[in-house]
């Protein structure tokens, strides 16, 4: 296909810092090419004290859309002119999409997640055990109340930051939930249908465990890790051997970039395509 264009071109981006290793852009290059648009997408490392900036350059230069990455999601929030109903629920956004010269702040992470689920169990009337309650967590854990679960057991380390998502789930979602505050081996409560791993271990650590203290019944379980880098965590190794069904974080990043994708291009894009090019990254 010729990709020589005399308009121009339209432009996508991701802020991040650091953001060197995000997969997004090559995933994103794939589904431009093979969509045949002529589209461009840059990976931007922003230190937090230039956000205002890069968000105004972004409006003054016209991007069509960006994602929004670590450290940025929560103080995006204030320079965005809108935000969905979920990204305000959450109080994050990481993709941001301009409508006309509006600039409009989603969350893709937790339907992303959710997307991902769904080829292999539906939430509705489930009990979730979810690890941690940073970013990732808030998202999964508002998509899957929104989605019926049952209940939600939130487990964290920082007591602090647990409360803080158990109290947005009871009074913004209403779905009951609880807080563990993580000590040592978290021994797994026997009638849990969905356990995900939401916090940071295993990132970048193929060896790192996740304290988990299996229970006899975890044949029945769904087990959920959301750390892509790599895909092949302990974590899910040790779920795979007490007799689980696993899914990786790689399903959650293509359909959030999908998500993404579609917000910025009205295209349904090619999600075969898509996770082929974040496996070829990982393997880089
Ligand atoms: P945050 O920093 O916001 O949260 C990290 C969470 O992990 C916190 O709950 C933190 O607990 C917990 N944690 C970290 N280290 C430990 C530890 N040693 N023991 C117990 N708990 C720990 O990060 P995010 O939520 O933004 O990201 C979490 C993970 O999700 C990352 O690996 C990220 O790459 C991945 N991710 C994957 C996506 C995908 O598409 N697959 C999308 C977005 C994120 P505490 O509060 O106690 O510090």
């Amino acid at each position: 296909m010729n990709m020589i264009s005399a308009s121009l071109q339209e432009i996508c981006a991701v802020f991040g810092s650091p953001v060197a290793g995000n997969p997004t852009q090559y995933m994103m290059e794939k589904a431009f090419a093979h969509h045949g648009l002529d589209w461009r997408y840059l990976t931007l490392e922003v230190a937090p004290d230039g956000l205002a900036n890069a968000v105004r350059g972004m409006r003054a230069m016209g991007f069509r859309g960006a994602n929004i990455t670590k450290p940025h999601k929560v103080a995006v929030v204030e320079l965005l002119d809108r935000l969905t109903d979920a990204a305000a629920l959450m109080g994050a956004v990481n993709c941001v999409t301009r409508e006309e010269d509006a600039l409009v702040g989603e969350n893709t992470d937790g339907k992303g997640f959710m997307q991902s689920l769904c080829g292999m169990a539906d939430a509705a009337g489930k009990r979730v055990v979810l690890l941690g309650a940073g970013g990732a967590a808030r998202a999964i854990g508002v998509e899957l109340a929104l989605a019926g679960a049952a209940a939600i057991e939130v487990v964290n380390r920082t007591g602090q930051r647990g409360q803080q998502l158990v109290d947005l789930l009871n009074a913004k979602v209403q779905v009951p939930a609880t807080l563990t505050v993580w000590q040592g081996d978290y021994r797994l409560p026997a009638e849990t249908d969905i356990l995900i791993n939401a916090t940071s271990i295993g990132l970048n650590d193929p060896d790192a465990r996740v304290p988990v203290r299996w229970s006899g019944s975890a044949a029945r379980l769904v087990v959920a890790d959301v750390v892509a880098s790599p895909p092949d965590t302990c974590f899910l190794r040790e779920a795979k051997d007490h007799g689980a069904t696993t899914l990786d974080g790689l399903g959650m990043i293509v359909h959030q970039a999908a998500i993404a994708f579609r917000l910025w291009t009205g295209i349904e894009p090619d999600l075969g395509i898509m996770r082929e090019a974040v496996e070829e990254f990982v393997a880089l």
